[in-house]
């Protein structure tokens, strides 16, 4: 196949050299609710056109590079005293796959423990290109299932005003759980 991005013979849908040029993740942070971290990978100009694959069949396989670039490298150098949970926003089945499953699956390591299907979002509203009075009428009631760890990675693609990822750690602390920080591919507030 050839690469999206530069159009040579590749193995993957993004060659290794512009996988190398392009997708070397960097640390971006920003607070939400409670004092929680959100850690982002990339620039929003960096990967948009990318992250717009994600409603096709190929972003499953984009997503999946991302994932590796990114998320998978943060796992392998994250250490803790005992293992934590990750939970993905979204990660129920829309159209084949979950993109943000992909993204929670690769943090998969030692002393992270990916779940699936455990926040459900009672309400399945989208917020793109929403207003906040549209957000603030429209709760996403997120509700938790129960899992044995206590200590909670929360994951998205995507932070744009926050207000998703507040109503999840919310819903994370009604359940007795602690939010240790959340991870994004990319936060939209640093262009
Ligand atoms: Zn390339």
């Amino acid at each position: 196949m050839r690469c999206m991005l530069c159009e040579s013979l590749s193995f993957a849908h993004i060659c290794s050299t512009c996988q190398t040029t392009f997708l070397t993740p960097s640390i971006y942070k920003r607070k939400i609710l409670n004092n929680i971290e959100v850690i982002s990978f990339y620039k929003y100009s960096e990967i948009k056109n990318l992250l717009h694959t994600k409603h096709t069949d190929l972003g499953f396989y984009i997503y999946s590079i991302l994932a590796k670039n990114s998320l998978l490298k943060f796992a392998s150098e994250f250490e803790f005293e005992y293992p934590v949970a990750s939970v993905a926003i979204d990660d129920h089945v829309k159209s084949g796959y979950s993109h943000t499953a992909i993204l929670n699956k690769s943090l998969s390591c030692k002393y992270i423990k990916p779940k699936v299907n455990k926040l459900r979002a009672n309400n399945r509203v989208s917020y793109s290109g929403k207003s906040r009075e549209f957000r603030l009428l429209n709760p996403r009631n997120f509700e938790l299932k129960n899992f044995k760890e206590k200590n909670v990675i929360l994951v998205d693609d995507i932070i744009t005003t926050g207000f998703t990822l507040n109503q999840a750690v919310q819903a994370i602390e009604l359940n007795n759980k602690e939010v240790l920080f959340c991870l994004t591919l990319v936060d939209v507030s640093f262009v």
